[in-house]
């Protein structure tokens, strides 16, 4: 086992330099915070979806459509037949 000199050992583990106080962490962490993800309604079938998005209900993109949601039904229900 190799010797723990004390200038090594704080290289390898981080230790704190200073007392950081609550103000200081709030401070720190208050741009921490997660934002909820903006929903628009989709202006095929009027649910909500995500921005910049095909609808996953419909499968429509703007006038497009863009996934035959029927047809991965289909699909869908065909796999779990095999199984
Ligand atoms: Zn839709």
């Amino acid at each position: 086992m190799p010797a723990l000199g004390s200038s090594a050992r704080s290289e390898e583990v981080g230790v704190p330099r200073a007392h950081s106080t609550r103000g200081q962490k709030g401070r720190r962490r208050s741009h921490l915070a997660l934002r909820k993800a903006g929903l628009v309604s989709c202006s095929h079938c009027h649910k909500p979806k995500l921005p910049h998005r095909v609808c996953k209900s419909c499968g429509f993109y703007g006038e497009k459509e863009i996934i035959n949601v029927l047809a991965r039904e289909l699909k869908k229900k065909e796999k779990h037949k095999q199984k």
